[in-house]
């Protein structure tokens, strides 16, 4: 592992505005050049797992899963560049894995390119004594397959990390349920993000490259609004990367606990003086790259009652917790939202005899949002209470 305390990572921003194929694909060339070239980064023997964001059936415009072009560009790459043991996939948060590839654009591009899909079907136990906070994970076969992994993650809001980004998007390399089994296990946003802080270690991806163009805001990482951002990211320091995302969403790094746990770890910086920012025009600073691409007006979740020690009141966090909630006419009661609940007994509870929309049993809500997530007519929002506004208000 690097020495992030003594070496400032590099994070490479490109600016691109649409997801035109060679003009993505003429980005990705040259954020991987001012990187120091892909060689550097995985050997030509290797088997080499890309690893987009596809977390559910969605087409390319809705901006949940990792645009084609991206993936082509840098798969087209690693081709050009002579790898030929190249796979691609991702593990779901539900359903099948060819079919949600297939309705990103990913699958057509890889049969293209003649990169085969990675074994996602399967899971296996591996345990990690290391782990700080995980023992053990089920890991998808395709991930065992790999010696190196390239991340190409989706620049997200997330409810429960507020960002979705090179640090949560290596979760999918967990195998099927056992990803919701993990939000059951690890249920703060804190433990949750210790444990992918242990998945990092374990798995060690090579090299982050994060879709910008159209980023997702608001109800993330599955019923959000796109929102052009214009950029491509790339590091080899996935807290870096992360980082630089929130300084142009004008979101402290600090309130995002896979950044800051993500240091703690070991796996990189999220302070801005230990990163420096490469574009093909030159080095820049974190004002700079704000100025030109910043957006301030991005909807992501910025309170933070925890400054003021509010959460050690139990009886108050009842009343200002998140929680989700179904807006009924959106709602079809397809029950996926049921099935993909983790918690024992389901924290969520659909009638079908009544024939009515799901019902929350907050007592049993664990707040890991995987409903959301999956809910595929996005009909769940995650809501904060009004006195939370206020408190959030009152400590910022
Ligand atoms: S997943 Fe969404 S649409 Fe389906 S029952 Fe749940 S809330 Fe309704
Ligand atoms: S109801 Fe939704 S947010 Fe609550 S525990 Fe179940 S899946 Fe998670």
């Amino acid at each position: 592992m690097r020495d992030y305390n003594s070496e400032k990572s590099k994070v490479i921003l490109v600016k691109c505005t649409e997801y035109d194929e060679d003009k993505v694909y003429e980005a990705v060339k040259s954020g991987l050049e001012l990187l120091g070239g892909i060689e550097k980064f995985v050997g030509k023997d290797e088997r080499i797992l890309l690893k987009p964001n596809l977390l559910k059936k969605a087409t390319p415009d809705k901006a949940i899963t990792t645009h084609p072009t991206v993936f082509r560009a840098v798969a087209k790459l690693l081709k050009e560049s002579g790898y030929t043991r190249v796979s691609y996939g991702d593990s779901p948060g539900n359903g099948n894995p060819t079919k949600i590839s297939s309705s990103a654009g990913i699958k057509e591009v890889a049969d293209e390119l003649g990169i085969e899909e990675a074994n996602f079907r399967q899971g296996k136990m591996v345990e990690f004594p290391r782990g700080k906070v995980a023992k053990e994970f089920v890991i998808s076969q395709g991930v065992l397959d790999a010696d190196g992994i390239i991340n190409i993650c989706k620049m997200k809001t997330h409810a429960l990390e507020r960002i979705t980004g090179a640090m949560k998007n290596i979760f999918g390399c967990i195998y099927g349920f056992n990803k919701g089994l993990s939000h059951a296990k690890y249920q703060s946003s804190d433990r949750f993000a210790k444990m992918l802080a242990d998945l990092h270690v374990m798995i060690k991806p090579r090299l982050h490259i994060m879709d910008g163009i159209v980023a997702m805001e608001g109800n993330g990482p599955a019923s959000g609004t796109p929102v052009q951002m214009n950029v491509i990211l790339m590091s080899e320091d996935p807290v870096a990367l992360d980082s630089v995302f929130c300084r142009l969403i004008h979101l402290d790094p600090a309130s995002v606990p896979t950044n800051v746990n993500g240091e703690a770890w070991g796996l990189g910086n999220w302070h801005d003086d230990h990163i420096e920012i490469l574009t093909p025009q030159g080095e820049k600073s974190i004002d700079e790259i704000v100025q030109q691409y910043g957006n301030e007006n991005f909807d992501v979740y910025r309170g933070d009652i925890k400054k003021a020690g509010f959460h050690r009141v139990e009886w108050l966090m009842k009343l200002v917790r998140q929680r989700p909630y179904v807006i009924k006419e959106k709602c079809i009661r397809c029950g996926i939202c049921v099935n993909s609940c983790p918690v024992e007994g389901k924290a969520i509870r659909l009638d079908r005899d009544k024939g009515t929309a799901p019902e929350y049993n907050y007592d049993k809500c664990i707040r890991c949002y995987c409903c959301q997530e999956m809910c595929p007519k996005q009909a769940i929002e995650v809501k904060t209470p009004v006195l939370r506004k206020l408190l959030d208000k009152i400590v910022s």
